[in-house]
């Protein structure tokens, strides 16, 4: 689809760093976005073998190009999180992080505007294991693809949220890293998205820097003192990028924070008219990616004390005669605790209990760490998390499908399986766990879960 960018836009890109108004104009006349995928390092495949020779992006270290846009819906792989399908200009977030932050250190990370979890299923494979990251989102209807897309990624330090900032900020001083991925504009997915043209406006950039505003006041008071604060939109605009990186530098006590890049990249480095805060822009006509700004801030003063209610928490612990039938299906010597909330079992991170407390305290969590199941008539009904999760004892189970019988599995249809094994399983796609089944002697069940499940017809 050809279509005109806004001329407002453009008149306001005039001067700007990096914009040269020409490519930038051709570039999104005949609109081919490049189409990327980033790896699960908890769940490796033959990547190469799978989709060929692929282009890896710069910036990021398990990031690619694909050649182009497959079905992503009618790949085994993506369902079973081996892959985030993710905007390569977003995965710079990695340089932000690994330069600006000890990523060794145990650290308490939180992704404020986390769906659908494009950014958090980044951050939770940069956090060392000891870390918490909170992915929170505050749209009703988009927390359920968070939740699932984390489910999918398999982390055990993962807590899904669905709060307004505002709740988040009552919990001073809390948080080492927070990742404030604004909703803006929407001018850099123009090319992805031609239809968003027509509801770009002046007015609609100025509402938009209005909520950003509100969201980063809410939040500030969460960063620890030498806490980083990454903001990020996918917005062209000045008055969403360096203007408001120049608003946190005059509203807070905020330090911009400089990141090292190579020429090649062609990732370009702007400076905010008031306080030079650097933020790197992304141009679809100088590499391969989208419109993306990123920008990074150390909280220099600590303010308040990390002040937390600290309120009875609703988990309980697996009584003992649960917890033995529960551990022999996880591996051995995992440091996870197991707790009970409305009959489920879930796993969460022994070290990290004292998190688990305060944080459901305080927030509305839609899921902590990993669902194990559920206990029925003395044995365990295990959860479609399991089956996606580092967790899992390597001495169940295991039966490979091809790609057809992957496909029938996920559409939650009846899998053909010549197998002498009775009882629970895990199925698999090249190495990859998809979910369980139960073999019942000539019957199946497929356990997949049934709001995951494929519903489109594959075109042949
Ligand atoms: N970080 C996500 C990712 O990488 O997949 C994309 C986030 S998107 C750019 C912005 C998110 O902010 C959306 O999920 C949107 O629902 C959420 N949002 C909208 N209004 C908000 C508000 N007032 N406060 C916080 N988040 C909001």
């Amino acid at each position: 689809m050809k279509f005109t960018l806004p001329a407002a836009l453009l008149d306001s890109l005039e001067g700007l760093d990096g914009f040269d108004r020409e490519p930038f104009c051709r570039i999104h006349e005949h609109p081919e976005p490049a189409t990327s995928i980033r790896l699960n390092p908890l769940k490796p495949f033959d990547v190469f073998r799978e989709y060929g020779k692929l282009e890896p992006i710069p910036w990021s270290r398990s990031g690619y190009y694909l050649p182009e846009r497959p079905s992503f819906i009618f790949d085994p792989l993506w369902h079973a999180g081996a892959y985030y399908a993710q905007e390569a200009s977003g995965m710079f977030l990695e340089q932000c992080v690994q330069q600006s932050i000890d990523l060794s250190a145990s650290l308490r990370a939180l992704d404020l505007c986390a769906a659908p979890g494009g950014k958090s299923t980044l951050l939770q494979s940069l956090l060392s294991e000891d870390s918490l990251l909170v992915s929170n989102e505050v749209i009703k209807s988009r927390a359920p693809i968070l939740e699932e897309n984390m489910s999918r990624w398999g982390g055990v330090n993962n807590l899904v949220a669905h709060n307004d900032p505002r709740d988040l900020g009552k919990m001073t001083n809390y948080f080492d890293l927070i990742l404030v991925d604004a909703p803006c504009s929407g001018s850099g997915l123009f090319r992805k998205d031609p239809a968003a043209v027509r509801e770009w406006s002046p007015d609609a950039v100025q509402l938009c820097c209005g909520r950003q505003r509100r969201i980063l006041s809410d939040i500030y008071p969460a960063l620890k003192k030498g806490g980083l604060l990454i903001y990020s939109t996918c917005s062209y605009s000045i008055a969403e990028n360096e203007d408001i990186a120049d608003w946190l530098c005059d509203s807070f006590s905020l330090l911009p924070v400089r990141i090292d890049m190579r020429a090649s990249w062609n990732i370009t480095e702007t400076k905010s008219r008031k306080y030079e805060a650097f933020g790197y822009r992304f141009f679809p006509d100088k590499l391969k990616g989208e419109g993306f700004y990123i920008a990074c801030f150390k909280k220099e003063d600590g303010g308040r004390p990390e002040r937390l209610t600290h309120k009875k928490h609703k988990w309980s612990g697996l009584p003992a005669k649960e917890e033995a039938i529960v551990r022999p299906w996880l591996r051995e010597g995992l440091s996870v605790n197991l707790y009970v909330l409305d009959g489920e079992i879930f796993a969460f991170p022994a070290a990290l209990e004292q998190d688990l407390v305060a944080v459901s305290a305080n927030l509305y969590l839609k899921k902590a760490g990993v669902r194990i199941g559920k206990i029925a008539q003395g044995e365990l009904v295990p959860n479609h998390e399991l089956a996606l999760s580092a967790l899992l004892n390597k001495k169940n189970v295991v039966i490979p499908l091809k790609k057809e019988q992957a496909l029938q599995y996920l559409r939650k249809e009846t899998v053909t399986i010549d197998t002498e094994h009775r009882g629970w399983a895990i199925v698999q796609y090249e190495g990859v766990n998809l979910g369980w089944i139960k073999v019942l002697g000539a019957r199946i069940n497929n356990y997949y879960p049934k709001e995951w499940r494929i519903l489109k017809e594959e075109k042949k």
